[in-house]
């Protein structure tokens, strides 16, 4: 069975040396020596100053809308990413508005950004989908115009830079998820990304209950803290990831070659654009492909179950949108109409398997399938 992602492992045996100093030191939890460690690696490693840890990637969304202090109105946010970008907004009482977004890479739109804002809007909270760094300028300027927050969404843009700058260094806070099937993981983990140390004091206060002290709590904080040993792990999974992101690139231009000339498959135009241009270093979390059914004489779901049968497991990144969920489908920027192209690529839409520890034999597999149909 092929499955789209593959976590990164660490060797076992580089592993229990790690295990065997937190045994040692009884120190298991609560900010300790790996996590202290592992935050200082990570900035250094992303390029980046400020680093709060998570448990997970969700919980740094949901932090980020309080340490910003927005407590009421409107964030304006895209239907196409995972449900957590807009379930972050819902935990803090606040109402999601759905924009459209760029078909060419998956992004939201900014014209569409501004068409949007109201007086009840409060911040801005896109996603760098696939690790595609969204129209950050444009972003920028429309936030600065109308006072706005910018939280991003950065859970696939693990590394990713922009003439040789960190992406995660736009917008107020930025996000990532260091969950199992993400290109860099702690397991479950996640981290906060901010620009001044007392911003970053704030985070860490409200990821644990909100204690400044002691005796001495200064907001509901929840409690979101990484422990010593998913930090120990991410520690040693840092000193991987290199290697990992290299063979996911030559995974990348392998299915490119292969898939590029088949008619009816309409491929990513950033990661093609990534191997001429060396402007954007993308880290190829995903490896997505459109299936236009007329032109490839089958739809993608059919495409998708051909795959399955095979033993192929790719996924419907991003399928279903998130506007269509009960919970936010009465919305009056849900509507259909007014999210045509997410539509249209949420319909389209495979991501192919794409890890480091896929073969040239397997990715081979899969492109024959794609392109003999059978
Ligand atoms: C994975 C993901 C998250 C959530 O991260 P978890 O670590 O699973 O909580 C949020 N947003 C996007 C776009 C993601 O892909």
């Amino acid at each position: 069975m092929i499955t789209v992602t593959s976590p990164l492992l660490p060797p076992l045996e580089e592993f229990v040396p790690y295990l065997e100093k937190i045994w040692e030191s009884k120190w298991i939890t609560n900010m300790g020596h790996f996590h202290e460690q592992l935050e200082k690696a990570l900035a250094d490693y992303l390029g980046v100053e400020f680093v709060s840890l998570f448990t997970n990637g969700t919980l740094p969304l949901v932090t980020a809308l309080q340490a910003l202090d927005i407590r009421d109105g409107e964030v304006i946010t895209t239907p196409y990413s995972f449900v957590a970008t807009s379930h972050a907004i819902w935990w803090n009482g606040l109402q999601p508005v759905f924009v459209d977004i760029d078909p060419v890479t998956g992004c939201m739109n900014p014209e569409r950004i501004e068409a949007a804002i109201t007086s009840r809007t409060k911040a801005i909270m896109p996603v760098h989908v696939y690790g595609t760094p969204c129209d950050t300028t444009s972003i920028r300027r429309i936030a600065e115009r109308y006072g706005l927050k910018v939280i991003y969404d950065a859970a696939h843009a693990f590394s990713v830079s922009k003439n040789g700058r960190s992406i995660l260094l736009e917008g107020d806070v930025a996000t990532l998820s260091f969950h199992a099937t993400k290109t860099y993981n702690t397991i479950e983990g996640g981290a906060l990304i901010c620009h001044s140390a007392e911003m970053k004091q704030k985070i860490d206060y409200l990821r644990n209950f909100g204690f400044e002290d002691e005796v001495t709590v200064v907001a509901p904080g929840i409690n979101s803290k990484m422990d010593e040993v998913r930090a120990a792990y991410g520690l040693l999974n840092l000193k991987h990831v290199d290697k990992a992101i290299a063979r996911r690139k030559e995974v990348a231009r392998q299915y490119v070659k292969g898939l590029k000339d088949t008619k009816g498959i309409r491929l990513y135009e950033p990661i093609m654009r990534s191997f001429i241009n060396r402007e954007v270093q993308l880290n190829y979390s995903y490896f997505p492909i459109f299936v236009k059914e007329e032109q490839y004489g089958m739809t993608r779901d059919e495409l998708y179950e051909k795959l399955k049968s095979e033993g192929i497991y790719s996924r419907r990144y991003f399928y279903p949108l998130i506007s269509t969920f009960s919970i936010y489908k009465e919305l009056p920027s849900a509507s259909p109409e007014n999210l045509s192209n997410a539509n249209l690529v949420a319909n389209e839409v495979i991501c192919l398997p794409m890890h480091h520890g896929l073969s040239e034999e397997v990715v081979e597999k899969v492109i024959s399938i794609i392109v003999e149909k059978e």
